[in-house]
């Protein structure tokens, strides 16, 4: 499969990693839209985007999210930040392996919503 996601986790492409479990990884994003921007995967490319979630495969974004705390607290993100997903075409997805976005070190100012 010719994902960049998976590339980076089986460690053809490198990066700045942040967190590495078993199950996920979060690295530091190459074009970074914040002081601290985090992109958190699960490792298996099972899900391409939020919109294929199901009750069956669900455990790995909550995991991902009880992750959290802990990369932003590595981060030092003592302040608050943001979580981002984008879904789909209108959201803008680029990478096709769902990720999260963790964003912070400043107060971001761009609100959507
Ligand atoms: P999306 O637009 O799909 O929500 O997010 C994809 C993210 O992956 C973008 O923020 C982009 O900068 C990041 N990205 C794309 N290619 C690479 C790469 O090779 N290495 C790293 N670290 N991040 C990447
Ligand atoms: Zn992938």
């Amino acid at each position: 499969m010719n994902c960049i996601f998976c590339k980076i986790v089986n460690g053809e492409i490198p990066s700045s990693k942040v967190y590495e479990d078993d199950k996920i990884l979060a690295f530091d994003d190459i074009n970074p839209c914040a002081p601290v921007h985090v992109v958190i995967i699960p490792k298996e490319h099972t899900i391409t985007c939020a919109d294929d979630i199901t009750e069956d495969n669900c455990h790995i974004v909550g995991y991902i999210f009880s992750k959290i705390p802990e990369i932003a607290k590595a981060k030092g993100l003592t302040n608050g930040y943001r979580i981002v997903n984008n879904c789909g075409e209108d959201g803008a997805q680029t990478i096709f392996h769902i990720h999260f976005h963790l964003l912070g070190g400043e107060k971001l100012t761009e609100k959507l919503c």
